[in-house]
């Protein structure tokens, strides 16, 4: 559990392949999710464990899919920091509770039990993928935007 496996991978084909697993589950709900700038988007790379951060992805998208609302869409941003890349989900949903942010990363922590229990999750996802994050040496946080929705932040080794 403890071990990483880091080697040196583009995060952009990463998240590409990770956007294609869910696009079912995303048309399901009428969700549009978008990689970087499109196709003009450049390679990113980091040192990390490709599968660990695979997990990590996984997870956010999941949520912004099953949290986001109907038409909604979901943007990954990849902003270079020098030493560090920092990966942005933002979704367009409807947020959560301003007094419920600093509660989002516990462990079986659920927002508005009846709606999420409706979707059947645990409450365990966002405290796998900040383990993994703080592992990786890396920090993640998470606002609600202005316009509404969530945003997370994460950030890991170039
Ligand atoms: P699991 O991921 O274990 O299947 P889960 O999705 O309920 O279950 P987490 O991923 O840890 O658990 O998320 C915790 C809670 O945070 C969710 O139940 C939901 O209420 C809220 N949440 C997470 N992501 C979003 C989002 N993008 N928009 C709105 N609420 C969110
Ligand atoms: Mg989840």
């Amino acid at each position: 559990m403890l071990v990483l496996d880091q080697e040196r991978f583009d995060i952009v084909a990463l998240v590409h392949e990770i956007a294609d697993a869910v696009e079912m589950e995303a048309t399901a709900h009428r969700i549009t999710v978008k990689v970087g700038s499109g196709v003009s988007q450049p390679p990113v790379y980091v040192f990390a464990d490709r599968r660990r951060i695979g997990q990590v992805v996984t997870n956010l998208l999941t949520n912004s899919i099953k949290y986001g609302r109907e038409g909604g869409c979901t943007t990954i941003s990849f902003i270079d920091m020098f030493d560090r890349v920092m990966i942005e989900v933002a979704d367009n949903g409807v947020g959560i509770a301003e007094k419920n942010i600093p509660r989002v990363f516990e462990r079986f922590f659920r927002v508005d039990k009846s709606r999420s229990r409706e979707q059947g999750g645990t409450g365990l996802g966002l405290a796998i993928v900040k383990n993994a994050v703080i592992l990786h040496g890396g920090t993640i946080s998470v606002h609600n935007n202005d316009g509404g929705g969530l945003c997370f932040e994460f950030t890991l080794r170039a």
